[in-house]
């Protein structure tokens, strides 16, 4: 199957949007019944990473830590002035790989699929590739 592209419209510096949905309806209307879905962003300052959706709070938590870990640092070099970006993005990691059976994404009951924006608000792609097996 070719690769889908999904367009993802971030509103802050940093932030994780839910594309669960998203991914689903790519799902439905490529009639994916068992197989895997490859997510990959081309972007050296985003990610995609799977985690909770129940609690909005750990999302919030996620991005707090995340800039703990990573703080903007006058030393950085690069003159673009979005070095912790840079790094966020390589430590979550520019793709994900998602199971498929019976039609149903394999998440567990908490999980969803997001795009992390680690330098926003930009516009960004997200390219999918579906895979019958
Ligand atoms: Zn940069």
């Amino acid at each position: 199957m070719k690769i889908v592209e999904l367009n993802v419209r971030s509103h802050k510096r940093c932030e994780m949007i839910d594309i669960t949905a998203e991914i689903g309806r790519i799902l439905r209307e490529k009639e994916l019944r068992n197989g895997t879905i490859t997510l990959y962003t081309p972007h050296t300052t985003a990610a995609i990473t799977i985690n909770e959706n129940a609690d909005p709070d750990v999302l919030h938590d996620m991005l707090y830590g995340l800039s703990k870990l990573v703080p903007l640092d006058p030393q950085f070099q690069h003159a673009e002035g979005n070095s912790d970006a840079h790094i966020k993005g390589s430590l979550i990691g520019a793709s994900e790989i998602l199971l498929v059976e019976a039609g149903k994404l394999q998440l567990g009951t908490w999980q969803g699929v997001y795009f992390c924006e680690f330098d926003g608000p930009r516009s960004r792609r997200v390219k999918i590739k579906l895979s019958e097996s």
